[in-house]
């Protein structure tokens, strides 16, 4: 093949990681055909492994083994880096982070000449602060836009955004974006922050111990508008910014495009999975709290039904589906990226099914 474009994608087993490993080789992409590579910190696991993507089993964090599995690859044309790791404190979040984002970027931009774009995809969290921060400070005022300053506070996204424009400079031509989704909606057993996975993997609990599918989170997260980002439509969003000139060197939003409320998905969330469904309940539940014991439940699951090995610390972020379900209701704003020239768009209700379907296919849940 002529490959047009060489992506390297930084976290390929991810949550928007897999999505862009199945998109960009496919014949019909924007800048193809594409050779993909693909670095993880773990094996390749099965459900990733159809893909035809290089895959290369690197710890980023490792200074030496990125630069010695990195460095080799000299044909690379853009990154798409789309990992983080979660250090728990905001100060190690930024140093760790930091840390990984540039040992990327030193081992590829002087070795490979032929570079010339690199997507970083950060959050929204840029607008509200880190999960440290919320509820502390004072976020900005929805529905968020691009243009909106840095908050006050330290972030990991500040300090990746600094990387990120320090490196470009130190090639010619060299052009970046910026990609700051909301909530994803996607397929992948090893994201640190599934909220698909969280809330199949809650469901088919309830299911088994006979139980309604109650609602953890807040009234005003049941009632409130939302907006969430679907991982299709993000690796849309970043091959989108690689190849128009017209999204360089710009920090985008990036979601779905409709607005939906929480009540009305978990009642599709309850059908899916054959279950009675419960509104809020006061200030709140925690899913943290009613899953502690669970382990062993979700391993006679797993073997019952002959579900993919998980362990339940794995597949289900409690702590995550906890902040996102009592978050209220907060929107972004999709006219930049409109304005430049981006019109993806995904109905939320569907995408919410059919990643419910792609957990059920790869029988992640029964
Ligand atoms: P993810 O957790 O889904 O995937 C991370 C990927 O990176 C995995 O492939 C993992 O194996 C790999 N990885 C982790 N540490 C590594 C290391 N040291 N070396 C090599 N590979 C490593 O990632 P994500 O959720 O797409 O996160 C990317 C960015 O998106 C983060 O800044 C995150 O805050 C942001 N974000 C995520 C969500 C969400 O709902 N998941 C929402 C908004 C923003």
């Amino acid at each position: 093949t002529n490959y047009q474009g060489v992506g390297l994608i930084v976290g390929v087993t991810g949550i928007v990681g897999n999505s862009l490993a199945e998109i960009l080789p496919l014949r019909d992409t924007p800048g193809g055909p594409w050779k993909v590579y693909g670095v993880a910190r773990r094996p390749q696991p099965a459900w990733n492994a159809d893909n035809c993507v290089e895959y290369i089993q690197c710890d980023v964090f490792d200074p030496e083994e990125t630069s010695s599995k990195l460095s080799k690859l000299t044909d690379v044309t853009h990154i798409f880096y789309v990992t983080w790791a979660n250090m728990g404190s905001e100060a190690e979040n930024c140093r760790v982070n930091g840390d990984m984002f540039r040992n990327v970027l030193s081992a590829v931009i002087p070795n490979a000449p032929n570079l010339q774009h690199i997507c970083l995809q950060t959050g929204r969290k840029h607008y509200i602060g880190p999960f440290e921060a919320l509820g502390k400070i004072e976020p900005h005022d929805p529905p968020y836009h691009e243009e909106m300053p840095r908050l006050d506070v330290e972030n990991f996204y500040h300090v990746q955004e600094d990387i990120l424009f320090e490196e470009v400079r130190k090639k010619e031509g060299l052009t970046w974006s910026v990609h700051r989704p909301g909530v994803i909606f996607g397929f992948s057993p090893y994201s640190m922050m599934n909220a698909i996975g969280t809330l199949c993997v809650y469901a088919t609990i309830c299911k088994h111990e006979g139980l309604p599918l109650r609602f953890p989170g807040t009234q005003d997260t049941w009632n409130g508008y939302w907006d969430v980002s679907d991982a299709d439509l993000i690796a849309e969003h970043h091959i989108w910014a690689a190849v128009d000139p017209f999204a360089k060197n710009e920090a985008f939003n990036c979601s779905n495009g409709d607005v939906f409320k929480w009540k009305h998905l978990w009642k599709v969330l309850a059908e899916q999975f054959g279950l009675e469904f419960h509104e809020p309940e006061g200030q709140g539940l925690s899913l943290e709290k009613m899953m502690k014991d669970k382990g062993p439940v979700w391993d006679e699951i797993v073997r019952e039904k002959g579900l993919v090995p998980t362990k339940l610390e794995e597949v289900g972020q409690w702590w995550f589906a906890d902040v996102v379900l009592s978050a209220g209701s907060s929107l972004d704003s999709m006219n930049k990226s409109k304005e430049h020239g981006f019109l993806g768009f995904r109905n939320s209700k569907s995408s919410f099914l059919s990643w419910i379907d792609k957990m059920k296919a790869y029988k992640f849940v029964p």
